[in-house]
Parts: structure tokens; sequence; C-alpha cells
């Protein structure tokens, strides 16, 4: 609908224009167009006229034909380019590029949107022209161009071809074009990079984050091993932090002292130990050593006889370990268990040959007495007992009879008849 609009304007304004063409501006000419009073489109009839140039400004009175209102108004001179468009008034006079080549005054007939119509003023070439306002403005062409960069704004300047102003347009700033340069890899610590801009040559850092991961930890102090646990230090090599790890105790490196000790006899000994570290305790056994017995008197067991006088079992001695309870007999003879008499000491750790030999020869003498003569009831201690009464019945009857010089009686067998007095064992020997 505007389209049509615009183009029946168009239509009106050539055939308007085609009319005055060729014509002089003169009062009573009649101009289509917008009227400033009524605002309807129609015929406007110049009434005055004064042209502007350039250093004065000139007048227009016009009347309506169809409101009949006259209005007048100043008007004024423009060069070849109209700006800004918004001050462009009827009546103003511009310089146009005439189809003749030449560059003529032209008067402004009429406004309307975006389109202008003109006329020109020169006596030779008095043609119409409408066209858009953009053909009136300025033409402008890109003359030079400075690039900006990243330290300064750069320019355009642009020229009109038809007036030779010129205009400056800014470029603005581009961003560095950073490049890295060098690196420090971050660890524990951070890190950085240093960039350079390959137009300018300036220098920026950025950081990169520490890694707290990355320590570089060196062992410090390392206790030695022992049956306690202990703590290992670390320090890192690159920001001296440092920390610590358990070091595991080892169970085998104790520091033993040994506390007491009971000595081996026939039954094992021990050693008692204490670790000066830790004070745990340890026994260890000492192996009983063989043959270490101590052997006391334990019972003396009297001969057994049958109703009849006939003996059953031999007298004998029991020894005892009085450490173990190991024991062992000793026969003493059949007759009686003796007058065994124990002298209770202590044992002395003493057991050589001489007591072993002194107890065989003993025993064997009171085996002899317990032994029964063959053919008779009775043993031989009681037939050397009879003897020995019969010896003395005879040394009295020669004391009182008068026999001298006896022999010597049996004074040992006696001795050890009646006394005998029998150390006290250190070898088990058995018979
Ligand atoms: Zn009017
Ligand atoms: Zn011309
Ligand atoms: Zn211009
Ligand atoms: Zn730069
Ligand atoms: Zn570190
Ligand atoms: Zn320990
Ligand atoms: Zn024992």
């Amino acid at each position: 609908m505007k389209a049509l609009l615009v183009a029946f304007y168009l239509v009106v304004t050539m055939v308007l224009l085609s009319l005055v063409a060729n014509a002089g501006l003169a009062v009573g000419d009649l101009f289509y167009t917008s009227c400033p009073v009524c605002g309807v489109s129609t015929n406007l009839r110049l009434e005055y006229y004064l042209q502007p140039t350039a250093s004065n400004s000139g007048s227009i009175r016009i009347s309506c034909v169809r409101c009949n209102s006259s209005f007048s108004r100043v008007t004024k001179y423009w060069g070849t380019c109209l700006e800004p468009l918004s001050t462009l008034g009827l009546g103003d006079v511009i310089l146009y590029n005439c189809s003749c080549g030449k560059i003529h005054p032209y008067f402004v007939l009429s406004l309307d949107g975006s389109y202008l119509g003109i006329l020109s003023l020169d006596s030779n070439c008095k043609y119409g022209v409408s066209a858009p306002f953009s053909s009136f403005s300025h033409s402008y062409t890109e003359t030079r161009r400075t690039p900006a960069t990243c330290t300064s704004t750069g320019s355009i300047l642009s020229t009109c071809s038809r007036c030779n102003k010129t205009k400056t347009e800014s470029i603005p700033i581009i961003s560095h074009r950073w490049v890295e340069f060098s690196r420090i890899p971050s660890t524990c610590l951070p890190g950085s990079v240093v960039y350079t801009c390959s137009m300018c040559k300036k220098t920026k850092t950025e950081s990169i984050p520490a890694n707290p991961a990355a320590h570089t930890w060196t062992e410090t102090f390392r206790p030695p091993a022992t049956c306690l646990p202990g703590t290992i230090n670390y320090t890192c090599s690159a920001c001296n932090q440092t920390k610590t790890e358990p070091l595991s105790a080892d169970p085998t490196a104790h520091a033993w002292t040994e506390t007491s000790r009971t000595p081996a006899t026939c039954l094992p000994g021990s050693i008692n130990y204490t670790c000066s570290t830790c004070q745990d305790t340890k026994t260890e056994t000492i192996p009983a050593k063989e043959n270490a017995h101590t052997y006391d008197v334990a019972e003396i067991v009297p001969a057994t006889y049958d109703p009849d006088g006939n003996l059953l079992t031999a007298s004998y001695i029991r020894y005892a370990c009085t450490a173990c309870g190991d024991s062992y007999n000793t026969s003493i003879g059949g007759g009686s268990a003796g007058p065994i008499i124990n002298d209770g000491e202590g044992g002395d750790g003493m057991g050589d040959a001489t007591a072993t030999l002194g107890k065989t020869f003993l025993s064997g003498v009171w085996a002899l007495f317990g032994i029964y003569v063959p053919g008779f009831s009775f043993t031989f201690g009681q037939m050397w007992l009879g003897v020995l009464l019969a010896s003395l019945s005879i040394l009295v009857i020669r004391m009182m009879f008068g026999f001298g010089g006896g022999p010597r009686g049996e004074s040992p067998r006696t001795s050890s008849t009646n006394n005998p007095k029998i150390s006290k064992e250190r070898r088990h020997d058995e018979f």
C-alpha cells in the first residue's frame, strides 16, 4: 500500500516536474506538494521567492490552493551535500550534479517520505529531479586505513566524492596475541607460564595451581628398628613441609637383659629376661643335667620273714632325689635294717669314684651279712655274731685262766656292723 502511494507520488511529481521543465521560476507557478497548513498534498502557488546564496538566506511565500492559507519562510543555501537532512526545508537551494555534467543550484520543491523533489534554477537546464534523500547526502569512500593494534586504536579516513569532506572512524584496539614463551610446571609449589604478545612483545605471567600431592619427600630421620613402633620423618625438598610415617615394630628386635637365673639340676633350669625397651619378658629353659640328682635317704625298709623265720624280702634303703623324686634301692641284708644314720648334710656336688667304691664295698659287706649260710637257717651275719660271741667267750676264758697274748678281734667288722655311716650319695649305681 505504501509502495503504491510512493509510486503514485513519484508519478505525480515527475508529471509536475516535466510541466515546469524549461519554464522559469515565476510568481503564480504551481507546485504539487504537501500543504504545511492543511497537511494534504495539493497545489501550492508561489507568491514570492528570493533565492538564497552561499552568504545570504532567502525567503519564499506560498499559498495553498486547497485551504487558501498563505505562509512564508526563510530559506538557506546548501552545498552539494545535505547535512543534516532534518533541517532541510521547502525553498532551500542545494547544489546538484546535473545530468548535463555541471553543478547547478536546485530549488527544493517537495519533501515527502524519503524522497526529495528539486527543480533546477539554471536558466539553461530547467529540469526537475526526484530522488531518495541518500542521493543528496555525502558519498564517502575510504581513502586511508590505519589498522588497530593491541596497543592503539586504528582509524579509517573517508572522503566525500562530492564535497571532499573527510571523516575519520576509529577502529577499536584489538586484543594481544599471546604466545607461550616459557613454562615452569607446578609441583607442590605453584608453577607459572610466561606469555609474550607476538605483536607488541608485552609479557604476562599466569600462575599454575600447586598440586598438593606432588611433594618430593626426602627421608630425614629413621630411628633404628626396635620392638616398639617408631616414626620416620620426611621433609619436602621443594616446600620444606614435613610429614611422618609410622615405622612398624620389629618383634625380633628386643633388647633382652637377663634378670634372674635358676640353674639346671636333674630338673631343667630357667633364665628370665626382660626387654629394656618394652619391658616384655621371656623365659628360656636350661636343659636338665644328666645324673645330677640330689639323692637322700628316703626310707629304710626292714627285711620280712615268714612265720617259720625264713626271709621273704631283704632289707634295703631307698634313696630318692629331693628334686625330682627319682629313687633307687640298696639292699642292706636280710636280718636287720641296721642302725643306718643319715648325716643330713646338704649335697656339695661331689661324686667321685672313691665314694662309689666305698659305697660298693659297704653294700657288699652288708650284702654278705644278709646271705643265708648254705644249708642253715641263719645268715652269715648271724653266723658271724655267733663266732664273735664264741671268740669273746674264749678270750674271757683265756683271760680268766691265764692264757696270754690273744689276737685282736674282728673290730672292723664289728664297727661296720654296729655303726655304718653312709655318706650322702651322688651317683645312682645299680647293683
Ligand atoms: Zn492547505
Ligand atoms: Zn544542467
Ligand atoms: Zn559531501
Ligand atoms: Zn600486544
Ligand atoms: Zn612440597
Ligand atoms: Zn622389647
Ligand atoms: Zn633328680
